[in-house]
């Protein structure tokens, strides 16, 4: 399994110091943070520290960052809330650039278009949208992401994805060229779209709903987010979903029979509660949780001859 996600070729002229003077001088120095826990920015709670990671607000803030890790031919790697990430304990070289916690306006538009912001959680986004009277988006409400992380991971739940709602989706190339997508040049397919290994940035996106009923709406939500607690550990540090669905089968069926319930490396936990999930035990490493992957993808080929295909994303090296 491949670990590595950076776009750029990592060969800087200026020293981290000029860098970080530069970030400072286009965002606040509270959003250039040098040698970052990537622990801080990933639901596992694990992973070394980014070299260098600039909390993004702004289209035209992005448009700047991206001119000079450009100029400077520097590598860097994309976040949202880091709901679906497993971050090397060697932490990231070059620059991350954090879409969320800022970047998140919502607005309704005419024609049962909803378009969010890239940082917006999906939560909002779904919100939004029932209060707008609009229904569509409520699969997604309870996904811990945000729209841009959810739309490159075509992320869905309960029966829907994001492709059947995505009208289109807005992008900054790595050349900044502002671009927007349709449905089809998004190809979406299982948890993957054409932006995964692109370094193209996702702006925001638009989502075509349906008028609905804002009580129904409401209540799909809330019982949508009750069957996950029901569920899901939501009480421990996890990336969701550990694996990809195989096709015709439940990854959390097959581990379940593999009898790998509770089976523990170090801090990390195949999930008593769902099989589906690993989970943080509270002191776990990324190499923890990485070994036990891969021992449960060796378990589950060699008592079904069916390989496991992580959904979560490795970032770094492993
Ligand atoms: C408790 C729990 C439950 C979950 N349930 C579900 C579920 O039901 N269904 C599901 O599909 N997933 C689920 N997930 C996984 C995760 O929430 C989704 O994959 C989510 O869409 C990831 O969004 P994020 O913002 O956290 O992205 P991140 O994890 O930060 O990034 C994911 C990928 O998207 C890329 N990316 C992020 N932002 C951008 C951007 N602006 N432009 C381009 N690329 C970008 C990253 O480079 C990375 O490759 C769950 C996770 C947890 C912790």
């Amino acid at each position: 399994m491949a670990g590595a996600e950076y776009y750029g070729r990592g060969t800087a002229i200026m020293t981290q110091n000029e860098l970080v003077s530069v970030f400072v001088s286009i965002l606040n120095t509270d959003r250039v943070l040098a040698e970052e826990p990537m622990s801080n920015h990933t639901t596992f709670k694990t992973g070394g520290n980014a070299e260098l990671l600039l909390v993004l607000h702004a289209e035209e803030e992005l448009k700047a960052v991206l001119e000079i890790l450009g100029r400077e031919q520097l590598p860097y790697t994309l976040i949202g809330r880091g709901s679906n990430l497993l971050v090397s304990d060697e932490g990231l070289p070059g620059v991350v650039l954090k879409l969320a916690d800022g970047f998140d306006e919502v607005c309704v538009r005419e024609g049962g278009l909803v378009y969010a912001q890239a940082g917006a959680t999906l939560r909002s986004a779904c919100l939004g949208a029932i209060h707008a009277g609009l229904s569509g988006l409520e699969f997604a409400g309870g996904i811990p992401g945000c729209v841009g992380g959810g739309v490159a991971m075509n992320a869905g739940a309960y029966g829907g994805e994001l492709k059947d709602v995505v009208e289109y989706v807005r992008i900054l190339t790595p050349a900044r060229k502002v671009q927007t997508f349709t449905n089809e040049q998004m190809r979406f397919s299982y948890r993957k779209s054409a932006v995964q290994g692109s370094g193209s940035v996702i702006l925001g996106a638009a989502f075509r709903l349906q008028p609905g009923d804002r009580d129904q709406s409401m209540e799909t939500f809330n019982c949508l987010n009750a069957r996950r607690k029901e569920k899901q550990p939501l009480n421990f540090p996890s990336a969701g979903s550990t694996f990809k669905r195989p096709q015709g089968n439940y990854a959390s069926a097959l581990i379940d029979q593999c009898n790998l319930k509770g089976f523990t490396i170090g801090g990390a936990q195949v999930s008593e509660k769902h099989a589906g999930f690993i989970i943080n035990l509270g002191n776990a490493s990324s190499r923890d949780i990485y070994e036990l992957i891969c021992y449960v993808r060796q378990e589950v080929m060699k008592k079904t001859g069916i390989l496991l295909e992580p959904e979560v994303r490795l970032l770094g090296e492993f």
